[in-house]
């Protein structure tokens, strides 16, 4: 693990977990929901067609590209961007929902959306996600067997420009285990004292 500059106390409770497709971030957060109710998980709107097993209101929000350009104009989002051809946003109102009633909120996003809450809300922890090797990036991206091969070549070039982006992070967690990295993440939460020793 690598640890730069943490923000105090009071930001931790906006975190928000980013990394190149293909990482594992989207099994960090299902085992986040599954083990740590406690945690609240921003549901993101996409305009990216559902994968087998993803459902509405769970993994995503789905939209068509009208909705999404409704939801854009009203102001309605936190963050948006679009990635590998579709647009994904976070909507606002939730998230300071529960910042206000003290909950802590997670947001799995990609990197101009993390720069866009870093811009925002300066408080936020910006936690990067790397894979252990860029080769086992490759090999899961391709493994997940959901994506064509255009798709995984536009996934693993914007993987390059977020593996150069990790110094922008507050920390990496190196994607060696899914517990550790959860065990890692409520820690960091949690503001337990293990969270802001360098590991
Ligand atoms: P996927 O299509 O694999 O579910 O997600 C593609 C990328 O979009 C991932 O890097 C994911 O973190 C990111 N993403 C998901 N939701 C959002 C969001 O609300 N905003 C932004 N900026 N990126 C998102």
């Amino acid at each position: 693990e690598r640890v730069r500059a943490l923000p105090g106390p009071t930001g931790r409770r906006l975190t928000v977990l980013s990394g190149p497709s293909g990482v594992g971030k989207s099994t960090v957060v299902a085992e986040l929901r599954r083990a740590h109710p406690e945690v609240w998980l921003s549901v993101s709107v996409t305009t990216r067609k559902p994968r087998p097993g993803e459902t509405h209101g769970v993994e995503y929000f789905f939209a068509d590209d009208e909705e999404f350009d409704r939801l854009v104009a009203s102001g309605e989002l936190l963050e948006w961007a679009e990635f590998a051809g579709n647009r994904y946003g976070t909507p606002r109102g939730p998230v300071l929902e529960k910042l206000a009633a003290g909950v802590p909120a997670v947001l799995e996003i990609d990197l101009q959306g993390a720069r866009q809450v870093r811009a925002t809300m300066p408080e936020a922890l910006l936690v990067f996600l790397a894979p252990p090797t860029w080769e086992e990036l490759e090999k899961r991206l391709r493994g997940r067997g959901t994506e064509p091969e255009d798709v995984i070549e536009r996934r693993l070039a914007a993987g390059r420009v977020e593996m150069a982006a990790e110094c922008e992070f507050d920390l990496t967690l190196v994607n060696t285990s899914v517990q550790d990295v959860c065990h890692r993440l409520i820690a960091l939460m949690a503001d337990a004292p293990e969270a802001s020793r360098p590991g």
